[in-house]
């Protein structure tokens, strides 16, 4: 009589016979020991598995086979990069599928945070940025905030459907589907390890009790982010991992700002004024007058203004200029994706350049905080 096996991982009874069942097991998969189930594979595995990602032609590929699906689709955004981590038009690639907007890293703003507010502020920027959601939640996958909200709003719009999880590269899309992994499913402890064949990497489903999964989809590479411009080893730099602590500069006409040699900072013609920075405290920011930037820039870029070191300076695209005016009595903020953004909290209006890596996107917008 043939031996009913279990997985070694949760338990479940194995199957062989339909893939979107619990319990189910690849027939090659038997030959190893110790023997789990495909979804114990996957929970297992995941962290290596999700560090793949497209480029732009590729991703709205993806995107549009997606639209082919009745799915729910969760389009997590990084709340200190809005406006670079969003996709654009997304709606038109995914068909009729409704949008779940989660904008992740909130642990990065100061406790005091208006968090109304802020939920309003990103209902209206994504509004302005063509995109209709079904909902928004604030979370940070991080520090494990805001999960009961989500699960209950993924839960309410699902429907029985598959959740589809798209984003762009570094916004934290495996940090919050680890999260998500755990609070779907039962399993606790320790899974046993084994190699599974015929994964793909592309597409990771993560199966739920339904028999609906979870698919993460591989991140999109936006070159408009420093963030994706800077070498590896710098990443540490420019991604904050602490709540940010804003650094104001009373600053007068003619004076400059250097973020590290990432970017410059010019207040070209205006009142005295004050402008506050809103990065990773890992940046030195370096003050000097106007005329002095260009000299200053030549020879201490890597040195005195770094990061990025000298060894990795010229792997960066060169600077280009963008003016900005800020009108009289605006609250504006000035974002440089993948970097942060300066508040400009004059009342007299100011004329300013930002220097940045070509391709590196600038956003100009209503203050967050
Ligand atoms: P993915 O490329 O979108 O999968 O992003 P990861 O999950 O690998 O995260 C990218 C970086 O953002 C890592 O350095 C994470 O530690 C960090 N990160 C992810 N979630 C959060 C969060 O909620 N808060 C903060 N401060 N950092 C986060």
């Amino acid at each position: 009589e043939e031996e009913i096996l279990h997985c070694e991982g949760c338990g479940v009874k194995l199957q062989m016979e339909d893939p979107l069942k619990l319990g189910y097991v690849p027939e090659q998969a038997l030959q190893k020991i110790p023997v789990i189930c495909q979804r114990c594979f996957r929970i297992k595995h995941y962290n290596e598995m999700s560090s793949a990602t497209l480029n732009q032609d590729d991703f709205l590929r993806m995107l549009g086979s997606i639209g082919h699906t009745k799915s729910l689709v969760i389009h997590i955004v990084d709340l200190f990069d809005f406006e670079g981590s969003l996709i654009g038009g997304l709606q038109r690639f995914i068909g009729n599928n409704p949008v779940l907007l989660v904008v992740n890293k909130i642990d990065l703003l100061p406790k005091v945070t208006n968090w109304n507010k802020l939920h309003n502020w990103v209902q209206k920027q994504a509004k302005e940025n063509g995109l209709k959601t079904e909902g928004i939640v604030l979370v940070s996958a991080k520090k494990n905030i805001g999960f009961d909200r989500l699960l209950r709003m993924v839960e309410e719009q699902r429907k029985g459907r598959d959740i589809y999880v798209v984003g762009a590269t570094n916004v934290g899309k495996s940090t919050l589907i680890n999260n998500l992994i755990r609070d779907f499913s039962d399993l606790e402890g320790e899974l046993t390890t084994s190699s599974y064949p015929g994964t793909t990497l592309d597409l990771i489903k993560i199966p739920l009790d339904d028999g609906k999964s979870i698919i993460d989809t591989p991140g999109i590479v936006y070159k408009h982010r420093l963030t994706e411009l800077v070498d590896k080893a710098d990443l540490r730099y420019v991604l904050p991992d602490k709540p940010l602590k804003p650094m104001v500069y009373q600053l007068n006409e003619k004076q400059t700002l250097f973020f590290g040699a990432l970017a410059r900072f010019d207040f070209v013609k205006g009142e005295r004024q004050s402008f506050t920075c809103y990065m990773s405290n890992a940046i030195a920011i370096h003050r000097t007058k106007l005329d002095n930037a260009d000299k200053l820039y030549e020879e201490h870029r890597g040195e005195l203004l770094q990061p990025p070191s000298s060894d990795k300076i010229d792997a960066l695209p060169p600077f280009t200029r963008y003016p900005v005016r800020v009108a009289k009595g605006s609250r504006t903020d000035i974002l440089i994706s993948g970097l942060g953004w300066i508040k400009v909290n004059g009342e007299a209006g100011a004329d300013i350049e930002v220097h940045v890596p070509k391709g590196v996107k600038i956003a100009v917008r209503t203050s967050l905080i």
